[in-house]
């Protein structure tokens, strides 16, 4: 696969490459990047004006597939990505069947490679049936093609089964991505715990119930070792022991989603109840918004990841506190950050890119993440003036479920191209 991507601001943070060059990828793989370059057979994509970055990776993505192909399968799952700056999709494993053996590790690559239209790299789960009381074989899951292990949707409970967790994964280099939630103080939780929760009579999640976690599961990987991934991470308290844990050298990354950055728990109540708000962690208040908005433009979180997680409409169009948690992300994040984060100047493009690109990969060691010669032909090109409005009816997720319908944004992904062949072009 050749493709000859000319006279765009090619942006490698991986590099702290900023400049106008040409990215040439041939069979698939960066072969150059440089001035003036020629095709040598293939195709051309002309992108004066715009900025070619490395493939964008999301760290947390809900495929469905296998057993719930009614909300998204693999096909729908990577056109989505690919429609939203995507290339590359870490599959939670939170599927029917759980992710937790070699069998469903295999075939979910052997469908992602049949019908994927981007890259997917499957996360296993640390417990069986991501039930917590038994580890799952993390050997069998590394070979069988798993890049992390995770329970998301579920916190492990135990922090007995999390300490040996660590112990394991780091046997098999792997990561532990973490579901932070004491499920002690979240049970029958609606939404974010605090002045907005009382208003409106619904249960809370106080934030400690996170944060309680975070600090546990990173003094668990200080003592193993191991290394731990915070997942969607939603509260200031959260921050903090990621920034304290990084400071003493602790192996903990982190990750935050658009819509913890952007909304408030203020819009469950302005949309009166609109179950497009309702997710977990729920939506925070303004203080921890902002707090891990400056998490972010700090370092002390890494990556942005979408958390997308696509329900059926009768899973949503029911009582708020009923309803399924979660939203779609894919076709919203990459937008969303650059209206609502760069263009007021709260994070520099540079910043964005490698939170989307660089740090992703280098948090799960995988390919990609930069446009190095010789690394995957995989390339995100953004326009920053492309104004696009939201509109779910039209996403190619099978999930409609999204609190940004009808968002007006300026900026965008226009092209995703993954192993040199172009995934998605936006007309
Ligand atoms: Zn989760």
């Amino acid at each position: 696969m050749n493709i000859l991507i000319k006279g765009g601001r090619v942006l490698d943070p991986s590099r702290n490459l900023d400049a106008d060059l040409d990215v040439l990828i041939e069979d698939g793989r960066v072969s150059q990047v440089g001035e003036k370059l020629k095709a040598r057979g293939g195709e051309t994509l002309d992108a004066a004006g715009l900025v070619v970055c490395p493939g964008f990776i999301d760290l947390h993505t809900h495929l469905r597939e296998p057993g719930r192909e009614d909300k998204e399968t693999i096909a729908t799952g990577t056109r989505s990505a690919a429609a939203g700056g995507f290339t590359a999709v870490c599959a939670m494993p939170n599927t029917e069947p759980v992710n937790d053996s070699a069998g469903i590790t295999r075939a979910i690559l052997e469908r992602a490679a049949a019908e994927g239209v981007v890259r997917v790299w499957p996360i296993g789960a640390i417990t069986k049936g991501s039930k917590g009381q038994e580890l799952a074989e993390f050997g069998d899951l590394r070979e069988a093609g798993c890049v992390a292990v995770s329970d998301d949707g579920r916190p492990v409970a135990s922090s007995r089964m999390m300490r040996r967790a660590l112990e394991y994964a780091k046997a098999f280099d792997l990561t532990v991505i973490d579901h932070c939630e004491e499920p002690g103080l979240t049970e029958g939780f609606a939404m974010n715990e605090g002045p907005v929760a009382t208003w409106l009579g619904l249960r809370g999640y106080p934030p400690v119930a996170e944060t309680i976690v975070v600090e546990r599961d990173i003094h668990l990987a200080e003592i193993t070792g191991g290394k731990v991934h915070i997942a969607h991470l939603s509260t200031a308290g959260a921050v903090d022991a990621v920034r304290r844990g990084k400071a003493r050298g602790v192996r903990v990354t982190a990750e935050a989603t658009p819509h913890h950055l952007l909304l408030t728990d203020q819009l469950v109540r302005d949309t009166e109840y609109d179950t497009s708000t309702k997710m977990n962690p729920p939506l925070r208040g303004d203080a921890d918004r902002q707090a891990v908005v400056a998490g972010l433009a700090d370092g002390t979180i890494d990556c942005i990841a979408t958390d997308h997680a696509p329900h059926s409409v009768d899973d949503k169009k029911v009582e708020y506190d009923q309803a399924a948690n979660g939203i779609v992300g894919l076709e919203t994040a990459v937008a969303l950050c650059l209206d609502r984060l760069v263009r007021p100047g709260l994070l520099e493009l540079r910043q964005l890119v490698a939170a989307l690109s660089t740090h992703p990969a280098r948090v799960l060691g995988l390919p990609g993440g930069t446009l190095k010669p010789g690394s995957p032909g995989d390339v995100t090109v953004l326009d920053l003036e492309r104004r696009f409005k939201v509109n779910p009816e039209r996403f190619e997720s099978k999930g409609r479920n999204t609190p940004f319908g009808s968002w007006q944004l300026t900026g965008r992904a226009v092209a995703t191209i993954v192993g040199g062949r172009v995934a998605f072009q936006a007309r």
